[in-house]
């Protein structure tokens, strides 16, 4: 009998069970990192991309973007990775290993030229009417010398 037992086809059922078993460890990881034990979420991100390898099941595009691939640590944004947007991409830092991804994100080119000049008039706006409030005073000194006159 060959030690290790994991060698053979992977039946349907066995990927099945073991996609299941890593979603389940996933919400299991992001349960610990949201109140529980941060390593113990670590440690089912582990164990998810474990599984993963043993049969052959690919982690979902969606889980990517939870842990870091160098060190497995389960991504809190702030205290396990940190976020930056540079050059076109979203580049996330793990902050246990230092390694980056990099995510590019798409430019909707209908929001991003419109938004600046939108931005610009809607501060310009209660900059003039601050102003204009600010006056009042004045003009009203300056018509009240009016009539007294010399
Ligand atoms: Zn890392």
């Amino acid at each position: 009998m060959r030690s290790g037992g994991r060698k053979g086809r992977r039946t349907a059922l066995m990927v099945r069970v073991a996609s299941e078993r890593i979603a389940d460890l996933f919400a299991l990881a992001e349960r610990e990192a949201a109140g529980g034990s941060p390593t113990l979420a670590d440690r089912y991100v582990r164990l998810a991309r474990t599984i993963g390898m043993r049969y052959n099941v690919r982690l979902l595009p969606e889980y990517a973007e939870l842990y870091c691939r160098g060190c497995s640590r389960y991504w809190v944004e702030g205290r396990t990775v940190r976020t930056r947007l540079r050059s076109g991409a979203r580049v996330r830092t793990c902050l246990g290993c230092g390694r980056e991804r990099r995510v590019p994100y798409r430019l909707r080119r209908k929001v991003s030229p419109a938004s600046p000049a939108a931005a610009l008039k809607g501060l310009r706006q209660p900059e003039v009417g601050w102003l204009g409030t600010a006056r009042t005073p004045e003009g009203g000194d300056g018509a009240a010398l009016g009539p007294q006159g010399r």
